[in-house]
């Protein structure tokens, strides 16, 4: 009996049921002259069939054998699985910004992009009502305004798409995070496996959300 390595997390497996694809995640979607140098070198090294931008800011290598897959997932400078946070460029470089989404994207990727939930979260940070991360259809969205962060829960723009509901608003960055740790505990607390937010919040109610996790006192 062989004993096949255990795949990568998010590595999965293509129509043609025997090659896979891995998709990584650079935080706020941030890529550095180093970080592309070294994808190039191993997309050549593992001769990877095709290279593709996905929706979540994210980059999905195609078409690799098992071993491939593993090799190149380890070399890479990016993990891949977990949650994903899209960002827009923020206050670093938008005219319109008015809040530093790439600046929170990266303090909630590194927080909490590897943590264990009842299914995947997807965040999307705007750093204006612009709204250009897509942040109202995402479990987790931010909308940068000149006196804070809105915050929405419960957003999906998939088969069932929803609206996220606003769960708060002129929050500083610090609150923010601090609202969306409360958030996640509860999520991660009462919601059944496999339930996405969308699901969770509609089922709980936004006010009654609001009501547990102390925003309506
Ligand atoms: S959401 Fe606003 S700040 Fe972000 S890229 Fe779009 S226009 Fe610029």
């Amino acid at each position: 009996m062989t004993h096949e390595k255990q795949l990568p997390p998010g590595v999965i497996l293509q129509r043609d049921g025997k090659t896979f694809a891995a998709r990584i995640t650079p935080p706020s979607g941030r890529i550095s002259a180093q970080d592309l140098e070294k994808m190039a070198e191993l997309v050549r090294t593992y001769e990877v069939p095709a290279v593709k931008l996905t929706s979540g800011q994210r980059i999905g290598f195609y078409g690799l054998s098992r071993e491939n897959v593993n090799a190149l997932c380890e070399a890479m400078p990016f993990r891949t699985g977990g949650h994903y946070v899209q960002a827009c460029p923020g206050t670093d470089w938008c005219k319109f910004a008015t809040q530093d989404a790439m600046g929170l994207a990266q303090t909630l990727e590194e927080k909490f992009g590897s943590l264990p939930t009842s299914a995947k979260i997807k965040l999307g940070i705007s750093g204006c009502t612009f709204c250009c991360a897509e942040s109202r259809v995402r479990d987790i969205g931010f909308i940068g305004t000149p006196k804070g962060w809105r915050m929405f829960v419960g957003g999906n723009s998939g088969m069932k798409p929803r609206i996220g509901e606003e769960l708060a608003k002129e929050l500083s960055t610090q609150k923010a995070l601090g609202l969306c740790q409360k958030f996640l505990d509860l999520y991660c607390e009462m919601a059944p496996a496999k339930q996405r937010t969308s699901r969770f919040v509609k089922k709980m109610g936004i006010q009654s959300l609001k009501e547990r996790l102390g925003l309506n006192l």
